[in-house]
């Protein structure tokens, strides 16, 4: 027979912290208290995945760069952004940088402790408020991410779809009650984040070894959780200028966008149309799939960009699309003088 966990959830949250003290993975961020750590672990895996965060070594860069609010309070854009570039949604960095300002302006550069206070920083949502208070102050705040969302729905069955308001005021209700009843707020988010990463899985999840299992209630779990929206992707296409001379390449600094600051190939120009494209490939951002073509002009365009020398290219913050691109091409030119 199996038990309802929210009924019973002293012992549900018992079992789960069981199960992660033993087998939990180890996790830079998770040998840490210091809220600045968290947060920038947080905001990193917000739209990334842990494995690029850990094996390319963005956090432990960033950390070596940026070991605190102050240092990165007080970073330029440029040294900013090009900590960031490769992680994508380069808004996350300016807001991180924006936060640490508010820190140390109005805070004394200590991160408060309490939620309504926490949830007034600028950039902060509920989730990242309720992982920084569990997981740096253990604090029972709840948090629900998409890990905890699949694993709720599935173990109390529950098809509210959990994009609508009502099933989301549910998750957090429910993740309220369990994290309320857990000894440890940081070990009981950890966990049921984790067991959603690696035994409650999408589409395989591993029910026979799960820990929680005598707490489950559905019996149709790849069904579980339901989305009331589908978001359509659209195709679109991008075509850009490669120009090099024997000073360096044309590039562009963009301006009144989420990649403000961020330099990429110009956008062909009209009177350019006609210019020969050397490199396709292809990238996707929110909702949108691109090709990117890259066109030849051995001509300088006039009013477009700045010719960067080859020397400086490596220290600009580029969007990876562009970087992806522009590496490519400058290799087949080089093939191609040989
Ligand atoms: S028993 Fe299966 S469906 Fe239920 S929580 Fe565990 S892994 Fe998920």
């Amino acid at each position: 027979m199996k038990q309802n966990a929210l009924q019973h959830a002293k012992t549900f949250a018992n079992s789960l912290a069981e199960w992660f003290v033993h087998g939990g993975r180890d996790y830079p961020w998770r040998r840490t208290t210091d809220p600045y750590a968290i947060l920038v672990s947080e905001v990193m895996l917000q739209q990334t995945q842990i494995a690029t965060v850990l094996d390319r070594g963005y956090y432990t860069n960033w950390m070596a760069l940026f070991p605190d609010f102050a240092t990165l309070a007080k970073a330029t854009e440029a040294e900013v952004l090009k900590a960031w570039e490769g992680l994508g949604y380069y808004r996350r960095a300016r807001n991180l940088q924006k936060l640490a300002q508010t820190i140390l302006r109005d805070h004394g550069g200590r991160f408060p402790r309490d939620m309504a206070t926490i949830l007034k920083l600028p950039g902060i949502g509920p989730y990242t408020a309720g992982a920084v208070a569990s997981f740096a102050f253990d604090e029972r705040q709840p948090l629900v991410d998409g890990n905890v969302a699949r694993v709720l729905t599935r173990l109390l069955d529950d098809d509210t779809p959990i994009d609508s308001t009502a099933g989301i005021r549910l998750l957090w209700a429910h993740a309220d009650t369990l994290v309320k009843a857990a000894t440890s707020a940081r070990i009981h988010n950890s966990a049921l984040m984790e067991l959603g990463q690696t035994i409650c899985k999408p589409a395989n999840p591993s029910c026979s070894l799960c820990p929680v299992n005598a707490f489950c209630l559905t019996t149709r779990a790849t069904e579980l959780p339901v989305k009331s929206k589908s978001v359509a992707i659209t195709e679109i296409t991008e075509r850009v200028l490669f120009h090099q001379d024997q000073n360096g390449v044309l590039l562009v600094q963009e301006e009144g966008s989420r990649r403000t600051g961020l330099w990429k190939l110009p956008a062909l120009p009209e009177s350019l149309s006609e210019a020969p494209a050397i490199h396709k490939s292809k990238y996707t951002i929110t909702r949108y799939r691109v090709t990117l073509w890259v066109h030849q002009s051995p001509a300088l365009p006039p009013l477009i960009g700045k010719i960067i020398p080859f020397a400086e290219l490596s220290s600009l913050a580029m969007p990876s699309p562009y970087r992806r691109a522009l590496i490519a091409v400058m290799k087949h030119q080089a093939f191609a003088l040989e």
